[in-house]
């Protein structure tokens, strides 16, 4: 039996060490909600299965492939068993990120956090995900144990959810990065994990009421640091999962606003556009990788594309004809993301050349 297991357990390592060192890119359209769907109708239409086309008014509309779509149709179980063995790796030593990108009304918050009930979304079911597995771990004789940490970046400075807002100080190291003061909890099981969640969402809420500022406009990152080891060989290892939710990717200069909204919203498209950058550079292996330059891509660095790690961007799209526009540029920091690796030449190639092939049918 046990060797059954660990045959299986082989293969499942297998599958997981193939998805090692790569940032992969996805999109979820959300449905128009009611009172949507009277007033608007879909700008975005899927021509292929793992493509979609943005149309913007009368234009032509731009047509481009992902390496996974998940249409409106998608439920909240549905996404989850694509991103399953991202996560899975974890439990086998990768630092993953799993990163929810797009604009204020997108679906981030409900592909990541969610409803109740079927409504989940990634994050609760990641736990019991990670709970279960590592059970069936644990039958081989390994030990694991998980802890939480949850951040918020709000105008380029970090604070613990968990520990009243507390400030938090980032300390870069080669390949690490030390977060001074962020308190984390032991966690060993789902309801464990749920009492957190309500005390981060507490926390963000009073924080966004006192300050009058949205909860979009800061960045959330769900930390998981899971550490795994077998008494018999003495091996172990320690990795980390983040699951984020980025604030909104609205362009300020576009929003009308002014002062320190527009202030707050400049340092979001700032570390936006950071990311994208870091990721990249990581893609093209050219060296220098600007981690250093925003709180987020500091928080992010050890599972952006780094040896051991890997990461998936699931870039959220709300379908209104009226977003069409900013739908678009959701569009192409996607692209920008996968667009200067060295094996993406050929890549990137394919992903114009669909585009005009296929804008041409
Ligand atoms: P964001 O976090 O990007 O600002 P939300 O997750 O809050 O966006 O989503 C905006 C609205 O759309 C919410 O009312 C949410 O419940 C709804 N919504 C988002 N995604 C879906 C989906 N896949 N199915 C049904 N409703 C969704
Ligand atoms: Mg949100």
């Amino acid at each position: 039996l046990l060797n059954e297991k660990e045959a299986e357990l082989r293969k499942l390592h297998n599958d997981v060490v193939d998805l090692r060192g790569q940032i992969r890119v996805a999109v979820r359209v959300r449905p128009l909600i009611k009172s949507e769907a009277d007033a608007s109708s879909s700008a975005i239409e899927y021509p292929a299965i793992d493509t979609i086309r943005i149309n913007e008014g009368s234009k032509p509309g731009i047509v481009v492939k992902f390496e996974k779509v998940f249409t409106p149709v998608f439920s909240q179980k549905e996404v989850f068993a694509n991103v399953e063995e991202f996560i899975r790796s974890s439990l086998h030593g990768y630092n993953v990120g799993l990163i929810a990108y797009g604009q204020t009304g997108s679906g981030k918050t409900h592909t990541m956090r969610g409803g109740n009930g079927e409504e989940e979304g990634i994050i609760p079911r990641a736990a019991a995900f990670l709970f279960a597995e590592s059970r069936k771990l644990e039958s081989l004789g390994w030990k694991f144990d998980f802890s939480l940490s949850f951040l918020e970046v709000y105008n380029n400075v970090a604070y613990d959810l968990l520990s009243d807002r507390a400030v938090v100080q980032l300390r870069l190291n080669d390949q690490t990065v030390s977060m001074i003061g962020l308190s984390e909890h032991t966690i060993s099981n789902v309801s464990d994990v749920a009492r957190l969640l309500r005390v981060a969402d507490g926390g963000r809420k009073t924080a966004a009421t006192k300050c009058n500022e949205s909860l979009s406009r800061s960045h959330a990152v769900y930390m998981w640091k899971i550490t795994a080891h077998q008494p018999s060989t003495g091996i172990s290892t320690s990795c980390q999962l983040k699951l984020v939710d980025l604030a909104g990717s609205e362009r300020a200069k576009e929003s009308g606003v002014s002062g320190d909204q527009f202030k707050e919203m400049t340092n979001i498209n700032q570390s936006l556009s950071i990311l994208q950058m870091c990721i990249s550079q990581q893609r093209s292996q050219k060296g220098h990788v600007s981690y250093r330059d925003s709180k987020l891509t500091q928080v992010l660095m050890d599972c952006l594309g780094r040896g051991n790690s890997k990461t998936m961007v699931v870039v959220n799209l709300n379908p209104c004809n009226e977003q069409a526009t900013e739908s678009k540029r959701s569009i192409e920091f996607a692209s920008k993301m996968r667009s200067t690796n060295i094996g993406s030449a050929v890549q990137q190639r394919t992903l114009l050349g669909d585009v005009s092939q296929m804008s041409m049918n």
